[in-house]
């Protein structure tokens, strides 16, 4: 076997079987997990760009590692700390698709010719956090042909290679119907405003308000309404600790790779 390890990820592949690969838990000692054959372990990074790295075989291409984590879910649910959580234990790339939707609300002017327009320099900034950024990105949010501009490139980003992990409102039910996961993270209201009041300040009835407007917005539109994905796997965070749910977040990712891994 051959070894490689980048942060504390390992890939193993079972050579005779291409499409196969576990990722595992794994903080330096190397652990082979045989799937059939010889195993071999090769860097993630490197698996990533679609080649093998220094095993027996050779040159041999690899088959793309395509795998979403869809995440859905209100403001405020813990969304974005899951995601972030999954793509750094898992290698995979992250997209907070509301700040697409908070940079077009932040532009003014002709939503639609913002969407069409936008670049992701567009999609950074402490301002795009706000909570007027927030309700204008809802407002914006609504308008079919904003969302229309922006499905594509949601699309190439989840199926892009090495695994991604998206974060909105209709991930797992519009953009990416097919995801490997699909979460739908949520709490009550009072929790996610007590959130938000916590890291933006303000009047807290008044971020309550707010966060109960949004929701109602983003539930209640025709297009792409917010609302769970049949077969989500519900996360409620209302009484629990981030950890926690990143615990069940990753139990879930790391059965379907396993499932993935089990012969047919
Ligand atoms: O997630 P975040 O609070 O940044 O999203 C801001 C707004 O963008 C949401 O209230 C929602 O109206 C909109 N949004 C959406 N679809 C997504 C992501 C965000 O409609 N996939």
């Amino acid at each position: 076997i051959s070894l490689g390890l980048v942060g504390s990820e390992m890939c193993i592949r079972d050579r005779a079987r291409l499409s196969r690969r576990s990722v595992i838990r794994n903080s330096g000692i190397p652990m082979v997990q045989a799937v059939g054959g010889a195993p071999v372990i090769i860097l993630l990074s490197a698996f990533d760009r679609g080649a093998w790295v220094g095993n027996k075989v050779g040159k041999h291409k690899e088959s793309p590692m395509i795998f979403t984590v869809a995440i859905d879910g209100p403001a405020a649910a813990g969304k974005g700390t899951i995601g972030r959580a999954l793509a750094a234990r898992f290698g995979f790339a992250y997209l907070d698709t509301g700040l697409l939707y908070r940079a077009i609300g932040a532009a003014g002017g002709d939503p639609v010719a913002a969407a069409q327009a936008l670049r992701p320099e567009d999609c950074t900034g402490p301002e795009l956090r706000s909570r007027e950024a927030g309700q204008a990105a809802s407002r914006v949010a609504a308008l079919p042909p904003v969302r229309a501009a922006l499905v594509e490139f949601q699309r190439r980003f989840a199926r892009r290679e090495g695994g991604a992990v998206l974060d909105g409102r209709d991930i797992g039910t519009v953009v990416c119907p097919e995801a490997e996961v699909k979460l739908y993270v949520t709490a009550s209201p009072q929790v996610r405003a007590h959130r938000r009041w916590l890291e933006l300040g303000g009047n807290e009835a008044q971020v309550l308000a707010e966060v109960l407007e949004r929701d109602a917005r983003d539930t209640d539109r025709t297009t792409s309404p917010l609302r769970p994905a049949a077969d989500a796997t519900l996360i409620d965070t209302s009484d629990m600790g981030i950890d926690d749910a990143v615990r069940l977040a990753v139990d879930v990712v790391e059965r379907r790779l396993a499932a993935q891994e089990t012969p047919q």
